[in-house]
């Protein structure tokens, strides 16, 4: 069996055909994943004994002749920022490094329960703060296309192990570009959902306003199947929509011709150059399938960087509170006093980059500077929100880039936590408008490095961004 190569439904016709057990799957998916993770490190600990039993269940309802679920089978990977009841979760920090949540997220709950085989926690930047991975207290993640380079961040395991094969489909976070940038970065399809679509009950919180779990796979299918599985509402998450949640593979592969789709221009400045052209290539392909492509302007884009970087910041600077060495697993020993016992875990405990941001969050916070950066931000917000509803009345998808450049270099931006913020200049307006987006492969640079496109819809039409995508996928020709 060629686990890399396996998709959802080749899984369900392998059961069906009985060329192989869910428990024989699981147990060579967790043998392989062994193997390769040393090249990667993407993921930080595996599961068998939960996905040999998950299989089992699996196997028994299959000889019991009971429908075995969407997700039967299939060997998952979840982000280590998703608690999982009894499995450590670390948020790839040493704070949490000995962390073992009493309960499962909703998203576990629900793809387990649709008979998904999850074999282990993915490695991601600390809290999910990061573009490059670079951030784990566990050491980065290579991609696994090109070893010397990141794999994007901060959901970098969960993109390398479904790009490597170890997982047919991944769960990641999205706070501001976390699951399309590195979809983009490996060269697989990664999708966030419409911000409420998803329960974030379980998703350690980075900056609730923007939080969302979302999904990869190898194929637009595989990742529409899996946000079905895991969409819908959760009394346990307020935020979270009671739209109810459509059969998301059913369009596929339906025509898009007439479809109207906006370019946005100021996504298409200061591109790197193979990054224009595969765009622009991608851009005609959809051209050919009839799409109406014209050009469009969300003209706030330009204050996205500073918007996002100052609410996400404000947000997490209270969300990390929490951290204080009285509740949860590390403390350091050396302190005396109350107060040293909080500088000192915190001070230990947390990477450079959650401590930037920690003190970014309380300074705009803070009572001289609330109205000047905090609520100006929140306007901002506003106005970028209003580019794309206005851009909707007009277009039912817009595509544009994912990052202005491809996977760069381990090392390469890790000292520039500025060039690292203005690299997610294209993801994160999609974040603080709150609307559905997702990346999917349109080709490699000459050097063999992907690129991803990004379609972004209005609120809750991931059944129109699903199908643009689908159809590109099927006419794209690799
Ligand atoms: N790179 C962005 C940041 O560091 C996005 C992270 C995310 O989406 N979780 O904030």
């Amino acid at each position: 069996m060629d686990i890399a190569s396996l998709t959802i439904d080749r899984i369900h016709e392998g059961l069906r055909r009985r060329a192989f057990s869910a428990a024989e799957l699981a147990q060579a998916a967790l043998a392989f994943a062994e193997r390769e993770n040393p090249r990667t490190n993407a993921y930080l600990h595996f599961a068998p004994e939960r996905a040999l039993a998950a299989a089992q269940r699996v196997d028994r309802q299959l000889a019991a002749g009971e429908p075995p679920g969407k997700l039967a089978g299939v060997p998952i990977a979840v982000k280590d920022v998703i608690v999982t009841q009894g499995l450590r979760t670390t948020c790839g920090s040493r704070l949490l490094a000995n962390y073992v949540p009493p309960y499962d997220a909703t998203a576990v709950e629900r793809l387990e329960a649709a008979g998904g085989v999850m074999i282990g926690k993915a490695n991601c930047d600390e809290f999910a703060m990061g573009s490059s991975n670079e951030n784990s207290a566990f050491g980065p993640v290579r991609n696994p296309v090109a070893p010397d380079r990141v794999p994007g961040g901060s959901s970098g395991g969960s993109a390398a192990v479904v790009a490597q094969g170890t997982a047919v489909v991944s769960l990641g976070s999205d706070t501001g570009g976390s699951i399309r940038q590195p979809a983009s970065f490996c060269g697989v399809v990664g999708v966030t959902p419409t911000y409420g679509r998803v329960s974030r009950y379980g998703l350690v919180a980075f900056a609730s306003s923007l939080d969302h779990i979302g999904p990869f796979g190898r194929n637009v299918k595989d990742a529409a199947t899996l946000l079905e599985v895991i969409a819908g509402r959760d009394e346990r998450d307020a935020t979270s929509a009671f739209a109810p949640v459509p059969d998301y593979t059913a369009s596929l592969g339906e025509s898009v011709r007439g479809m109207k789709i906006g370019l946005p221009k100021e996504y298409f400045t200061g591109l790197a150059s193979e990054t224009g052209d595969l765009m622009h290539a991608a851009v005609a392909q959809l051209e050919k399938l009839g799409c109406q492509v014209r050009e469009i302007s969300l003209p706030a884009t330009g204050y996205a960087i500073a918007c996002y970087y100052i609410i996400c910041t404000a947000e997490a600077s209270s969300n990390l509170a929490r951290y204080d060495g009285v509740r949860y697993t590390y403390r350091s020993p050396g302190a005396q006093t109350l107060l040293d016992m909080y500088r000192q875990t915190r001070g230990e405990g947390f990477g450079a980059e959650c401590k930037r941001r920690i003190m970014l969050g309380t300074y705009v916070l803070s009572a001289g500077y609330y109205d000047a950066y905090y609520l100006k931000a929140q306007k901002v917000r506003t106005l970028i929100a209003r580019d794309f509803q206005n851009a909707f009345g007009e277009v039912d998808a817009i595509v544009a880039p994912v990052s202005p450049s491809p996977a760069f270099k381990i090392g390469e931006k890790i000292d520039d936590p500025l060039e690292m913020y203005l690299s997610d200049i294209y993801t994160i307006t999609g974040d603080l408008a709150g609307i559905p987006c997702m990346s999917v492969p349109c080709g490699r640079t000459a050097e063999g490095l992907p690129v991803g496109m990004q379609i972004l819809c209005n609120h809750f039409q991931e059944e129109t961004m699903f199908k643009l995508a689908a159809a590109y996928e099927s006419a794209r020709g690799f």
